[in-house]
């Protein structure tokens, strides 16, 4: 789980979770399933990117999942977003990391 190593006052957390709540829904992000139906499932913040690629509280960066689908998700890169990696960084960009 990303969100356990950083630390994060309640109100950031609470603000956090409003927020995303308000620009996707109370839901989780991968599965989709509703938080408010099941209040057993625990919603937890997840970083769409993982911590340790784009560290900090990037709000963009930000998703609401259930804590089943973020601890299934772990560090992994999502697969959308490798796609969009490859679309946006082109390879005849590479060579600049190189
Ligand atoms: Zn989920």
């Amino acid at each position: 789980m990303s969100a356990a190593r950083v630390n994060l006052s309640g109100e950031e957390r609470t603000f956090l979770h409003c927020y995303l709540k308000g620009r996707d829904g109370k839901r989780c992000f991968y599965c989709a399933r509703n938080f408010k139906k099941r209040p057993l499932r625990r919603k937890t913040l997840d970083h769409y990117i993982p911590h340790r690629i784009w560290p900090g509280w990037n709000v963009p960066n930000l998703v609401l999942a259930c804590e089943r689908c973020n601890l299934a998700k772990g560090d992994r890169l999502p697969w959308p977003l490798v796609w969009l990696l490859l679309t946006v960084y082109r390879p005849e960009n590479w060579e600049l990391a190189a």
